[in-house]
């Protein structure tokens, strides 16, 4: 990247990091069980709840339980199963239709990042009847209280349990984008290790990968506080303690609350701190080819960290020693090589390939430009890219 450029984005970005202490991000609290709702909802004097999920998380019987508390509990619970892998417009005013015409006083989103998100979506569109999403995307245009919001992940994760996004794609134009306000943020995250039990090997690794790339981003970036190099580090420890466990056994209850803890942990530090370029690269592809995100994310995670080079090794020799790698003695550069190492060797233990099938060369310079787009000047990566540089990584996870 030119100098000029270089200096654009630095100053664009230290704009944002002297913000970050006058802004009011906040974390979720935490309930340990989904039979901690029903109280919590009395407390609030709520007795009117949308749940918001998916039809074959509703199929499998995930929301069961909940459903038959509440239920029992006298709670009138009306149940919006619609959401889809990428939710839209279209399915938010279907949820919306229900809320009001159900009297609801509370959301409670229950599934991975896109059930979270859609609630989320909906709580907005109730805070401002007078906005149509379209209307609301970007920055801080909300602006106004959302309903009580409970988010249940039943992956860890994608943390959208405690961003300040949601993400949604338009109905007509397949146009995705985000909706970024505090607001936002639930209010309470229900991070129950049952509702994780049934989740399949491949989508384990996949978000439990995006976890650690949430976290492993936040930290090596420019815009990080104490507290989210704090979180970072601790989701980067229970991360290559648990991830392994689940995958092999995913009834294992102890080594899943550890990754939802993780991936709780490593969406309250990107949501302050951001992401990089692995997710730049992830998302251009993800979109261009319809690709799991997790699962993409992690496999250009290993080749971004190399080409950063010696600019993050102080950085991932701290990662190093926070998964028990090494110790404080060991030498930075050798650190940082065992650090990838271990991060490669995760990967393959877990399935995750290392190439990605289908990219087309002559589609590169495109998804270089998209992902230079989305990352600069916004994201505070250690090593500042353009389009030009990023193409790199494109070659390299083609198969
Ligand atoms: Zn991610």
């Amino acid at each position: 990247m030119n100098i000029i450029n270089q200096i654009y984005c630095r100053a664009y970005q230290t704009g944002f990091r002297i913000a970050i202490p006058f802004l009011p991000y906040r974390n979720p609290e935490i309930l340990h069980a989904l039979d901690d709702i029903p109280d919590l909802l009395k407390e609030r004097s709520v007795n009117r709840v949308l749940l918001v999920t998916d039809r074959s998380i509703r199929t499998i019987g995930l929301t069961k339980h909940l459903e038959e508390i509440l239920t029992e509990e006298g709670f009138f619970l009306t149940v919006y199963d619609g959401v889809a892998a990428n939710p839209t417009v279209q399915q938010v005013e279907e949820a919306r239709g229900l809320y009001i015409e159900h009297d609801c006083q509370a959301l409670i989103g229950f599934g991975g990042g896109s059930s979270m998100d859609l609630a989320k979506a909906v709580g907005v569109l109730i805070a401002r009847p007078d906005k149509t999403l379209a209307q609301l995307k970007g920055v801080l245009k909300v602006h106004a209280k959302t309903p009580l919001t409970i988010a249940v992940p039943t992956t860890a994760g994608t943390g959208s349990e405690t961003t300040v996004a949601a993400v949604i794609v338009d109905d007509e134009t397949r146009h995705k984008y985000a909706i970024m306000d505090f607001p936002l943020i639930p209010e309470y995250a229900v991070l129950d290790p049952v509702v994780t039990r049934t989740l399949p090997a491949g989508i384990t690794a996949g978000t439990g990968i995006d976890a650690l790339t949430h976290a492993i981003e936040a930290y090596i970036g420019r815009s990080t506080t104490k507290q989210t190099r704090r979180e970072s580090l601790r989701a980067v420890r229970l991360i290559f303690h648990n991830l392994e466990k689940v995958y092999q056994n995913g009834n294992d209850l102890k080594a899943r609350r550890n990754m939802l803890r993780a991936s709780y942990l490593a969406g309250s530090a990107f949501t302050v701190s951001y992401v990089g370029y692995v997710h730049a690269v992830a998302h251009a592809l993800g979109g261009q080819y319809n690709l799991p995100h997790g699962q993409t994310c992690a496999t250009v995670l290993p080749y971004v960290l190399e080409a950063y080079g010696a600019a993050i090794y102080p950085q991932l020799k701290a990662l190093a020693v926070a998964a028990g790698l090494c110790d404080l003695e060991t030498d930075e550069a050798q650190a940082a090589q065992l650090f990838l190492h271990a991060l490669r060797d995760l990967n393959r233990k877990v399935g995750i390939p290392e190439k990605i099938p289908g990219i087309r060369r002559e589609d590169i310079p495109m998804l270089a430009k998209t992902a230079a787009k989305e990352a600069n000047p916004s994201y505070p990566v250690p090593v500042l890219m353009d389009a030009r540089e990023l193409k790199r990584f494109f070659y390299e996870v083609m198969e």
